[in-house]
């Protein structure tokens, strides 16, 4: 059938004779890419599948085979001998197609990218007439191009076209775009792009503004330079382009609709971002550089990592700007970023990413080296991490001081090749192009707002000063710095050319230089879109969560009747969802417990924590690797639909004026995906903002953000964060990976109340402690060591008076009907270890033994220890157990307040160990060797 079909037109007399190779070569072109041939031919290559074939029954492949069959056939059948001369200009006529083609591809790889002139590439060979077999002769040969634009009429001599090309895609513009799958996104490109020729015509006011932004950016570098000679400050010199490039993102989103933006970056540049970008109050930043302390920080942190929050007014009104703080650590910022972006868009309700903007700037050599960088590409437009479009900005100062040779520093042909995994487009810009900068700022713009993707912008620029004030680059970078010493600013280039194009007098550029020192000498404001009385409403007032000193105990309760109308919405299933057998046991099991037929489990409790905070108006938001059904199945609060694998979340149908209750299973990373849970933690003050680990040792995985946010970023920099970490924990015979989530690591982080480690052990426990870390208005991190094993132990459970009526205990007394008088024995301990203990002392009946568990390990809970101990009039031995290795787990990090309050007790009793020895591993692999350790420990502990 398709066969006749093709025969059809093959015989038409359109593609008979000579034209045969043209035609085919023209079809191979169309598949390619349809908008490269011309109008005529597209319309008619469009219609091939059609004709009595449906077009999803045949592929493109399938027909190009078939044609190309024909064409071959069709050449041997009958050598093209008459019209010569057409057939001639038809070949010629594809060539010229065929280079519009590779200057769209590789056009970039001729631009003049770098204001140093050093990046010197060989230019690809089909970027040139010759390559096509074309001659001076041909130049002044008018061709078909149809569906091009940048001549702006169908037929144009090869001279023009030539010229058209070199303008668009090889001048001061390095674009990459023709990776992109989706036709209308590189027909997009390709429109902006060459209807203009890479360069639009800007008005005299536009070039002002540009010279007065670049006036700014210098001006800042200059004077601090004058004043603070030799200090660290990462100015910002040779890359000034980038303040111009940021206000115009800023004005253009603006006029958009836009009303926040966040901004992530390292320090590069950061002083001036602040200054020259966000308004901060240039009097303010020489206080620091004067070592001025920020009240009420116990660490602080050094000028060039502060954040900063203001208001601009633009076209579209007032625009609020925030900053992200952020570590030495690059590139780490940037998920946290998206973090924040998503709390404001969700707070907006703007879905589509239309409100809130995120950009992200970066180094060359950071892009091109971190792995964070793929990680947060990848969570780019996934259900639960899209903000609708990132703009990246790379400053690009072609040297990270890592390494000396650019070869060392990476194996792609680009920094920003990363990048292309999510098919963004790429624009590489000569930094010393003011006006090729605006443009690209413009198109990254446009298409961010229109497609609600990531877009990057690669601004090829160079370090005046080298690493940093204090350094001499030229040690290591001879031939780049003997250039950069002659290199003219880029404002004084840009100056020279609007003073010759006559835009400017030489008197004005220099008004324009004395009128921003002056600023600088006043102390004044120097952004003049800054709104001196922002609009509040614009972001969060955090007010109600400053200032509170830590406290362990806080009311959770919620009445029984409450409770049981939640439990029944949660079970309340829809007509036609068929849920798989197991689930549907686990439903009906929560049916008895709600009905108090069975006792509660830690599944049903921790829903039931999400219930009542939904409930009480907070929204919840749960992140991580196999959430909704629970790495244990234990949690199903996302029920699949074995009919269509349609999603149902009971949470989310509590009632119709609920808070928002999000959950999503996330992609395998925990870097990224946890740096963007703080992000969003921070934003989002009244939301439970839960990450759970697939197994607890995962976590490390994200290191730096417990590092450098979640444990430090109150006391360097006044943010506070409610963010919980579930981290599954326990030695169950699993081997070396699993069973740890590294207690000790967490437990060493502490000091100053900055975050709290528990480890609860009854469902009751983890209900009340979910519920605290939100009803209660102190914001605190939260890493919870949360149970494997435990999820269905038949001890470890509650009733639901348990989660009606009580509250999260940091210390658990002993629960058996012990005699006080008669212990002799206390044993204290944390998680799993505890049943194994109740479940030895039980099977002994040594009734003169007590376990005591302590629940919350920080901040430790001396207080309620010593309450506990007090009823203990006649212990002799004390002694903690733990599961872990004597060099990991609580034991290191927690006994120095284990001991001070037993030495409070009683001054004789001496804290014992039991528990694994000392282990390079956290866990061994073999079972009988771990069932042997375990049995050792319990054993110590009863005898020690
Ligand atoms: P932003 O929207 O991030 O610019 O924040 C606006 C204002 O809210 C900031 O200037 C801070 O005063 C305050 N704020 C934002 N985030 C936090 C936080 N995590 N902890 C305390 N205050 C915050």
């Amino acid at each position: 059938m398709q066969e006749s079909v093709m025969q059809r037109m093959w015989n038409s007399a359109h593609l008979s004779g000579g034209n045969a190779a043209y035609v085919e070569e023209l079809y191979e072109l169309y598949l390619h890419d349809p908008n490269a041939v011309p109008e005529e031919w597209r319309n008619y290559f469009q219609k091939l599948p059609a004709s009595g074939v449906a077009a999803s029954d045949v592929s493109h492949a399938t027909i190009r085979d078939q044609f190309v069959l024909l064409a071959k056939n069709q050449r041997n059948a009958k050598p093209a001998a008459a019209g010569a001369t057409s057939s001639a200009h038809e070949k010629k006529q594809l060539e010229v197609l065929r280079m519009i083609q590779a200057f769209r591809m590789r056009g970039h790889q001729a631009a003049t990218l770098d204001p140093l002139g050093l990046w010197r590439r060989p230019i690809p060979d089909d970027l040139t007439v010759e390559h096509y077999g074309l001659t001076n002769a041909d130049l002044d040969t008018t061709f078909d191009i149809g569906g091009h634009a940048f001549v702006g009429q169908s037929v144009a001599t090869l001279r023009e076209i030539y010229s058209a090309l070199q303008n668009t895609y090889s001048r001061n513009i390095g674009a990459e775009f023709t990776h992109i799958v989706d036709t209308e996104q590189r027909k997009w490109f390709q429109q902006r792009l060459e209807s203009v020729q890479g360069r639009p015509l800007i008005s005299a006011e536009a070039k002002t503004h540009l010279l007065e932004r670049l006036t700014a950016a210098e001006g800042l570098e200059k004077y601090l330079g004058t004043k603070y000679p030799g200090t660290k400050r990462f100015g910002l010199e040779g890359g000034e382009s980038l303040i111009p490039l940021l206000d115009e993102i800023i004005q253009r989103t603006g006029s958009y609709g836009v009303k926040e933006i966040v901004i992530g970056m390292a320090h590069r540049g950061r002083l001036n971002v602040l200054v020259n970008t966000f308004g901060k109050n240039p009097r303010e930043l020489f206080d620091e550089f004067e070592g001025k302390k920020t009240e009420g920080l116990s660490s602080g942190d050094v000028k060039y990592h502060q954040g900063f929050s203001s208001n601009v007014m633009t076209s579209g009104g007032e625009v609020h700007l925030a900053l992200a703080f952020n570590p030495s650590h690059l590139e780490i910022v940037s998920p946290v970023v998206e973090g924040s972006v998503r709390a404001r868009q969700d707070r907006r309700k703007d879905a589509l990413g239309e409100k809130v903007l995120p950009i992200s700037l970066h180094g060359d050599a950071a892009f091109a080296g971190q792995g964070v960088v793929m990680e947060t590409f990848q969570m780019s437009q996934t259900r639960g991490y899209k903000t609708g479009g990132t703009i990246h900005i790379v400053i690009n100062n072609q040297v990270g001081f890592t390494t000396s040779r650019q070869e060392d520093a990476r194996s792609t042909e680009y920094c920003t090749d990363v990048a292309k995994m999510i098919q963004a487009p790429i624009f590489h810009v000569n930094g010393d192009d003011p006006e090729a900068v605006l443009f690209v700022t413009q198109l990254a713009v446009d298409y961010r707002m229109q497609f609600k993707r990531d877009v990057v912008i690669d601004l090829v620029c160079y370090r005046r000063r080298g690493h940093n004030e204090a350094d001499e680059p030229s040690g290591t970078q001879p031939l780049m710095y003997q250039q950069i010493a002659k290199q003219i600013s880029t404002r004084e280039l840009y100056a020279n050319a609007l003073v010759q194009d006559g835009v400017i007098t030489e008197e004005e550029v220099q008004n324009k230089i004395n009128d921003y020192r002056n600023d600088l000498d006043n102390g004044h404001h120097v952004v003049k879109s800054l709104v001196k009385e922002p609009n509040k409403e614009l972001f969060v007032d955090w007010r109600p969560y400053l200032g509170h000193v830590w406290t362990a105990h806080y009311d959770t309760r919620v009445d029984l009747k409450t409770l049981q109308r939640l439990a029944d919405k949660l079970l309340d299933i829809p007509d036609g969802l068929v849920v798989q057998r197991q689930v549907a046991k686990i439903l009906e099991d929560r049916q008895k417990m709600t009905a108090g037929a069975l006792p509660i489990n830690w599944g049903y409790a921790e829903n039931l924590a999400y219930a009542t905070l939904l409930n009480d108006g907070h929204p919840v938001r749960f992140t991580g690797q196999d959430v909704g059904r629970g790495t244990f199945s234990h949690r199903h609060a996302a029920l699949h639909n074995q009919k269509d694998a349609s999603v149902y979340l009971p949470l989310q149908h509590l009632s119709i004026d609920q808070p928002r209750m999000d959950l999503y299973d996330s992609y395998l990373s925990e870097e990224a995906v946890l740096a963007f849970e703080y992000g969003y933690s921070t934003t989002m003050p009244n939301a439970l903002v839960v990450w759970e680990a697939q197994f607890g040792d995962f976590a490390n995985g994200a290191q730096v953000v417990f590092d450098q946010f979640i444990s430090s970023g109150e006391t360097k920099w006044g943010r506070l964060c409610g963010l919980t970490m579930l981290l599954p924990h326990g030695y169950e015979g699993q081997g070396p990976e699993h069973s740890s989530a590294r207690l000790e690591r967490y437990l060493q982080l502490c000091a100053e109340h900055n975050m709290q480690v528990c480890v609860p052990t009854t469902p009751a426990q983890v209900y009340h402690m979910l519920r605290r870390q939100v009803v209660r208005p102190l914001r605190k991190p939260l890493v919870a060591l949360t149970p494997k094993s435990l999820l269905r132990h038949k001890l470890a459970t509650s009733t639901l008076e348990d989660l009606a009526e009580g509250t999260f205990q940091t210390v658990i007394n002993e629960i058996d009907p012990v005699d006080p008088k008669k212990i002799e024995r206390l044993i204290l301990c944390s998680g799993k270890v505890y049943y194994d203990l109740l479940e030895k002392r039980r099977a002994a009946e040594r009734m003169d033994i007590a376990i005591v568990r302590i629940e919350q390990l920080y901040p430790f809970p001396e207080n309620d220890l010593a309450e506990v101990l007090s009823g203990y009039k006649n212990i002799k031995h004390i002694v903690w157990c733990q599961e872990e290795p004597m060099n990991q787990g609580a034991w290191y990090c927690s006994q120095h307040h284990m001991r001070r309050v037993i030495a409070a007790h009683k001054k004789s009793l001496f804290l014992e160990y039991a528990g694994r020895d000392g282990s390079a591993a956290p866990a061994c692999g073999y079972a009988s060797m771990h069932a042997e350790q375990q049995a050792k420990l319990l054993e110590d502990a009863f005898t020690v």
